[in-house]
């Protein structure tokens, strides 16, 4: 991928990225009903070893490292072009590890772990003195997830360690939910992608940070609000997930950086639907006139005469599984802009509109 087509990167960041030595990336297919168990103790090996592999989880496909070891995890900052204050979520496969990584387990969290793990539910808490500050981007609280994924966990559990694994894509670009986006963004970076098949829900796992008095919602994704809530009741919702201009503080460091994006230049459009299909109209010929490609992502079956038009359909599921293959779909047929009708922000509704809004360039309300 090249260098000029990555926003997010930073200066040093950019330096690091180009000057990296390229390897050999290997990529070993896994049945994901059924993982071999002498293909995943290769992979382990190799984690084990101090290196990086490529694996899929429930929710996206992530870059995994030992999470307790800092040279191992300076890689994936390194393959990622990540910056170094954004923390990595720690992938577990047995609670005793959690009594390791943390300081002290509040009962909201029992009662979350109970009903949601191993599942899309990622719980920032204080950190132990095991976790390198590198994994946690400097910050003393740390995230940890369980995956559900047969593959990841057959995978932590052969490492013996627990895996730090970002998201498996180059720094600002979309999540990966198939091996080939992994390949795409880290080929020659990392040393293995393992290949387990489209990953099931497609937006990262929610985020939830119970290390303060009242527990906060720091990024929606595949357990929704309202199942959170029917458990531990009431929640703060970080600021920027509500869209309101604020001030405050970046609870979650990766809040601040633009996100998910494809080449192409979103603007989302929300407002009911006969307003949201006139502004379709009105900037598809607009942008037509300027002779540029336009893509259009919407909810309702209308016809556009776009360049390359995806209807999401009403299934929120089917949305969340297909959102980030469908921003480099229109990156592969060099789409310049894309008009997003917004949806309802209900369930998981909330996540995908928090990743459509983070990868947006414009946002208009009508
Ligand atoms: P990724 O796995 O690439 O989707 O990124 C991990 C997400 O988890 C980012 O949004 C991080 O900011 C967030 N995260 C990880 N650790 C923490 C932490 N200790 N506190 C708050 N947010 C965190
Ligand atoms: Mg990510």
């Amino acid at each position: 991928m090249a260098l000029d087509n990555i926003p997010t990167l930073n200066m040093t960041a950019r330096v690091i990225f180009k000057n990296q030595a390229k390897m050999q990336t290997r990529i070993l297919k896994i049945n994901p009903k059924n993982p071999q168990i002498s293909k995943i103790r290769q992979a382990a090996k190799i984690i084990k070893s101090g290196n990086l592999v490529a694996f899929p989880t429930e929710t996206v496909y992530g870059l995994g490292a030992n999470a307790l070891d800092s040279k191992s995890v300076k890689k994936i900052f390194i393959a990622k072009g990540r910056p170094s204050d954004n923390p990595l979520i720690i992938h577990i496969s047995d609670i005793a590890d959690l009594k390791m990584l943390v300081d002290y387990i509040p009962n909201t969290a029992h009662e979350l772990i109970n009903k949601f793990w191993p599942g899309p539910l990622t719980l920032v808490l204080k950190k132990s003195k095991r976790v390198p500050k590198i994994t946690t981007g400097g910050i003393n609280t740390v995230a940890v997830r369980m995956p559900k994924n047969k593959i990841a966990q057959a995978l932590i559990r052969e490492t013996g360690v627990p895996i730090a694994a970002p998201s498996a894509n180059v720094s600002g670009r979309p999540s990966p939910t198939t091996s080939e986006h992994v390949s795409n963004d880290l080929d020659g970076r990392i040393s293995m992608i393992i290949d387990g098949g489209k990953t099931k829900i497609g937006i990262e796992s929610t985020v939830i940070d119970l290390s303060r008095k009242t527990p906060m919602l720091l990024r929606p994704g595949g357990v929704t609000l309202e199942q959170l809530q029917r458990i531990i009741g009431k929640i703060a919702i970080h600021p920027t997930i509500q869209e309101r201009k604020t001030k405050s503080v970046h609870r979650s460091p990766g809040m601040k950086y633009r996100h998910y994006s494809p080449n192409a230049k979103i603007i989302l459009i929300e407002g009911t639907e006969d307003k949201v299909k006139n502004k379709i109209l009105h900037l598809l010929s607009q942008f037509k006139k300027q002779g540029k490609k336009v893509g259009i992502m919407t909810a309702v079956n209308t016809r556009y005469k776009s360049n390359m038009t995806v209807f999401l359909g009403n299934n929120l599921d089917v949305i969340a599984a297909d959102l980030f293959k469908t921003f480099r779909e229109f990156d592969t047929k060099k789409i310049d802009i894309v008009l997003v009708q917004g949806i309802s922000r209900k369930g998981l509704g909330l996540g995908i509109m928090n990743r459509l809004g983070k990868a947006a360039y414009k946002k208009i309300k009508i």
